[in-house]
């Protein structure tokens, strides 16, 4: 398949026309990439799990462009969820409703329940309101490897496998949205992202976080989230995440990379602005500053896949703060080091 690269400012009917025939089209949202499919042709939706390679168990939100949409899609709309879509709809916050029969079980994987999401870039909702259909829209990544935050990683991982990708450049947040579980009795964070805890806190008093989100789960244990216990956000480099004061860090570090030097291997290390020049790795990339932890969420997964161009067999990464936007950060980096954390 000939893959078309479209510009975000360029006319947006050829990609709404892909759309509207059950094809597949990638594009930017304020989280990360999509990869877009008309959410109620079961045929087109079934398409994206074979481009990505993502597991039929793992269901996909669906994106509107407006709450009519919502309300053909989900029922037992809650006041509370209401609260919350004034609070931060549009924007990066996925709700889960009791799903209706219009949406094919093939979105769902299978479940009863539907995910739902308003996002607040201009490029995504024109492409929703040219289709005319709500879009079941996962990362557009290769299923398992980092989130893409710019159209070079989306033609990276999808060339040849879609029929177009919008060019919008980088994404705002770099990290997937929220997805807060309204169909519990209190309303459950299943994957943290965009809008924090402390966010949600000052709308509803109520909101608890799945222990999923925290902890390894064993072979056999369910995630509400079933995308939660798939291998996610891994780059090839084999990556540790290493936690503790910062001087005994950076000379935990600088040891371990001696040694694997050693072995004759390559070594990275994920750092700040300002503990880049710590480092006697192969290649250290500043993920930001440490002040600043929405933009280190922006570039955390372009990192990442930096690394994976640059060849580098293991990566390093220093640990951040667990607060506000952290709690995302964090979860996607210790999945990316498959919970492999080194304490000093
Ligand atoms: P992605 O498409 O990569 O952004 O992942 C979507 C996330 O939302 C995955 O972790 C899914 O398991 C989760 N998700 C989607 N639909 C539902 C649902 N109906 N119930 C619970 N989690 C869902
Ligand atoms: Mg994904």
């Amino acid at each position: 398949m000939k893959t078309i690269i479209i510009s975000h400012s360029k006319d947006l009917n050829s990609a709404a026309d892909i759309i509207k025939k059950g094809g597949l089209v990638a594009a930017p949202t304020e989280t990360v990439y999509g990869l877009c499919a008309n959410a109620l042709n079961s045929c087109a939706v079934s398409n994206i799990f074979i481009a990505k390679g993502r597991p039929s168990d793992n269901p996909l939100i669906v994106h509107i462009a407006g709450r009519d949409m919502l309300y053909n899609l989900a029922i037992d709309v809650s006041e509370e969820a209401v609260l919350l879509m004034d609070a931060f709809w549009p924007g990066p916050l996925t709700l889960v409703f009791k799903a209706s029969s219009i949406v094919p079980k093939i979105v769902t994987g299978g479940l009863d329940t539907v995910a739902v999401r308003f996002p607040s870039h201009p490029t995504m909702q024109k492409l929703i309101n040219l289709s005319g259909f709500p879009l079941a829209a996962p990362s557009a990544n290769t299923s398992g490897k980092p989130s893409p935050t710019n159209a070079k990683r989306v033609i990276e991982d999808l060339d040849g496998k879609v029929e177009a990708i919008i060019d919008g450049g980088n994404s705002e947040f770099g990290v997937e949205s929220t997805v807060l579980d309204m169909t519990s009795k209190v309303p459950t964070i299943l994957r943290p992202g965009g809008i924090t805890l402390e966010m949600l806190q000052q709308v509803l008093e109520d909101v608890t976080v799945d222990p999923a989100i925290s902890h390894s789960l064993s072979n056999n244990a369910l995630p509400k989230a079933p995308g939660m216990k798939y291998t996610h956000y891994s780059p090839n480099a084999e990556v540790f995440i290493v936690r503790g004061d910062l001087k005994k860090v950076t000379d935990k570090i600088n040891t371990l990379i001696q040694a694997h030097h050693k072995a004759g291997k390559t070594v990275g290390v994920l750092a700040t602005e300002e503990t880049k020049h710590l480092f006697n790795a192969n290649l250290t990339l500043s993920v930001g500053t440490s002040q600043n932890l929405s933009t280190i969420a922006a570039q955390l997964f372009e990192d990442l896949r930096t690394f994976d161009d640059h060849h580098m067999d293991i990566v390093y990464s220093l640990a951040f703060p667990k607060t506000g936007i952290g709690e995302a950060i964090m979860n996607r980096l210790e999945k990316s080091a498959a919970h492999n954390i080194i304490d000093v």
